[in-house]
């Protein structure tokens, strides 16, 4: 009975909002006067991702993504406050829900969707009246008992957590329509116009108020109040928009002036909006979409080009091969035995999916694909089990140690575990994939589709004038070169293809017929009436290519694929070391450490540099395309070029070091030998940045 009633208001309220009548909210290219996107995502359940990417999906249904109730039921089990518990009132539990929810549509799988729709309906049906969303810190004298060890239960006030719950309702609405959603969120964010001039996003002296954490990540806040918009085109969300902007870091400004970057080392960032110290990596990697989500309420250029000096200062400060930066968890430089988080990897992903959506620059699918193609694989185990908390892009062993991180967590957080180093990652790396596999396919503003990053799908979906599209993707890609479309409904509209920035010479055929030629970082898009059975097949040839990284080591790459070399693993088990923390049903806590079995300490030659299409072998694995690809036994391409070991170049502490810088003198008695190198994200442990040895300079020393 008091559910019935409470639906009853929950479906008049929205009946009062214009646009939520007609139950459609995607997909939106902006409402006026927001500025027009060139792309807009899909409902969730239009894309059906399939070959290897479906594997990696229903990976993580049988492990932590599916489990994390039961493996780490002190967090994330039924005493979470965001289910009404007495335990974790923050960020954790809504993480593991950003992932599972879409997670659960893509694979449409009933028993997952139960677990993270309790989430939703907890948070739908216990709004506070004022508007206020999600639990409340419980006062000592209300605690029954001790909350359970390693929650965290001060800050419920923070705006930082509800954000992602605000991120989960979006998509919930987008797959369902649920009527409760726009009433909910109506109230809330009525509820901030109010309360956030006087308890801003960084307020923290003030227990209304929120912490750094929310006004370095106030875009994901704006992004929502914006979808929100385009929805119901109530005006205050536009004053709501703004305030948000005011009390959010000014990313694009610091872009400008070069003020973020220059970091290592430094003490403070010069405003009273920031923590003390070097920038913390993940912030950084969800605030990167910070000026182009605000440029869709002014329209103003900067913000892409602030965007784009942004990233040229993070390759020039902190940069890493693998597309990431050095931040163990803040900014740390260029070394290559700087640690990665595996939070920054799946926020930046998801922030550069909007970004990608604003602007649709093919430079940001370009980064997007970098990350989840390389370093996302290698920081997750192949049973999706455990994972890393920091990554190396020289990395030649992960052991309990010092490894030299900025935040050290007792020289854990290399190792593979469920907790390793420090939780957060643990809760929100099940974003990553399924986020990225829902961002395949975008609607066009045009009324059409568009393919903007690769892998293996279908797609079926309404578009523009109501015409009902399906299309499936056949592909080995990132590990081969042709994407393959057939066209399964007739239609007409326009197909929208990304030709990546390091392609020059890609080919389109459509039906066998040659399109005109594509040039690299453009859109290519095909306007036909389509038939049944249309095949549209995109060839990205993928030459070999080089850069230059820390010392100036250098870094191989293939189409969106970084290389490094095959280390053979030996693979060890630590018992974890505070068995007390858990919780006597909780999961496996043991660590996972991996040493090497193969010599790592190469330096490529030059000669083979200054030709790289000679002087490096695409080998192809048979293989390719039967077996998960993402380890040393799938791995479906290699790389076989000469090299030469350094005896000099060691393991201190934990690490592989830095390389010798290069050009580094030829050893004595040095052999030539034939290494491989693998895709990266297939590695555990590698090097990914090669010194190198000018051999006519070396010979010359030697005479
Ligand atoms: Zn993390």
């Amino acid at each position: 009975m008091k559910i019935f009633s409470l639906m009853a208001i929950a479906l008049g309220l929205a009946g009062a909002l214009p646009a939520a009548e007609s139950g459609k909210s995607s997909p939106s290219f902006n409402r006026a006067p927001l500025q027009p996107k060139p792309y807009a995502e899909l409902p969730l359940g239009a894309i059906q991702p399939e070959g290897w990417l479906r594997e990696e999906l229903q990976r993580m249904a049988s492990g932590m993504t599916g489990h994390l109730d039961e493996w780490y039921p002190e967090v994330c089990g039924a005493r979470n406050a965001w289910l009404g518990g007495d335990g974790d009132t923050w960020e954790r539990g809504p993480y593991w829900i950003d992932g599972l929810y879409p997670l659960a549509r893509l694979l449409d799988d009933p028993k997952l969707q139960a677990k993270a729709q309790q989430w939703v309906d907890w948070t739908l049906t216990h709004q506070r009246a004022d508007g206020y969303l999600g639990p409340v810190e419980l006062k000592p004298e209300e605690r029954t008992r001790p909350a359970p060890r390693g929650a965290q239960i001060k800050n419920a006030g923070d705006w930082w957590p509800r954000m992602v719950m605000l991120k989960i309702l979006q998509q919930h609405y987008d797959a369902t329509h649920d009527p409760r959603v726009v009433p909910v969120l109506d109230n809330y964010f009525r509820y901030q116009l109010k309360t956030l001039p006087t308890a801003p996003l960084y307020a923290p002296d003030n227990p209304q108020g929120g912490t750094y954490w929310a006004a370095q990540r106030g875009a994901d806040n704006l992004m929502v109040v914006l979808w929100f918009y385009n929805l119901t085109g109530e005006k205050y969300l536009l004053d709501l928009a703004d305030l948000l902007q005011q009390q959010t870091i000014p990313l694009t400004t610091w872009f400008e002036n070069g003020q973020v970057l220059k970091l290592q080392g430094a003490k403070k960032i010069g405003t009273g909006n920031t923590e003390d110290g070097p920038f913390h990596g993940v912030n950084l990697a969800q605030a990167m979409k910070t000026p182009l989500i605000e440029y869709q309420r002014d329209g103003s250029p900067r913000h892409l080009a602030a965007t784009r000096k942004g990233f040229a200062a993070i390759r020039t400060y902190d940069g890493q091969p693998y597309g990431l930066y050095g931040a163990d968890e803040h900014m740390h430089g260029t070394g290559l035995d700087r640690g990665s988080e595996l939070c920054t990897a799946v926020e930046m992903m998801f922030s550069l999916e909007k970004m990608l959506e604003i602007s649709g620059a093919t430079e940001f699918a370009d980064r997007l694909e970098q990350i989840a193609f390389n370093v996302l694989p290698t920081q997750v185990s192949d049973d999706q089990c455990t994972r890393q908390y920091f990554s190396q892009a020289n990395q030649v062993v992960c052991s309990v140690g010092d490894s030299g991180f900025f935040n050290a967590y007792a020289g854990k957080s290399q190792v593979y575990g469920l907790l390793s180093g420090y939780p957060c990652c643990t809760c929100n790396l099940h974003q990553g994939w399924p986020k990225f596999a829902q961002h395949l396919w975008l609607a066009s503003a045009d009324g059409g589709l568009a393919a903007l990053a690769y892998a293996p799908s279908r797609v079926t979906t309404t578009i523009g004038g109501g015409q009902t599209v399906s299309l499936r993707e056949e592909t080995l890609y990132p590990f081969d070169e042709t994407v393959r479309f057939t066209i399964e409904s007739p239609a007409e509209f326009p197909l929208h293809l990304r030709i990546p920035g390091w392609c020059a010479a890609a080919t389109l055929k459509v039906n066998g017929e040659l399109q005109p030629p594509a040039k690299a970082g453009s859109i290519a898009i095909v306007q036909r009436r389509w038939k049944r059975g249309d095949v549209v097949e995109l060839s990205l040839p993928m030459t070999i290519r080089k850069s230059e990284w820390d010392q100036r080591s250098v870094a191989i790459e293939r189409g969106p694929l970084l290389f490094a070399l095959r280390v053979e693993e030996t693979w060890s088990v630590v018992p974890p070391a505070a068995p007390a923390t858990a919780p006597a049903e909780a999961g496996d806590r043991t660590l996972r450490e991996c040493r090497p079995a193969t010599p790592w300490n190469y330096a490529l030659l030059e000669s083979k540099l200054q030709n790289l299409a000679q002087g490096f072998a695409v080998v192809r694995s048979a293989a390719a395309g039967k077996t998960y690809p993402w380890n040393l036994a799938g791995a479906p391409v290699e790389l076989r070029t000469a090299a030469v070991r350094l005896p000099e170049w060691t393991t201190p502490k934990n690490h592989a070091g830095c390389p010798p810088p290069s050009p580094v003198a030829m050893p004595a008695n040095a052999a030539a030998e034939t290494i491989r190198l693998i895709p990266y994200g297939c590695t555990t442990l590698r090097i990914s940045g090669f010194p190198w040895i000018n051999e006519a300079g070396s010979l010359l020393k030697n005479e």
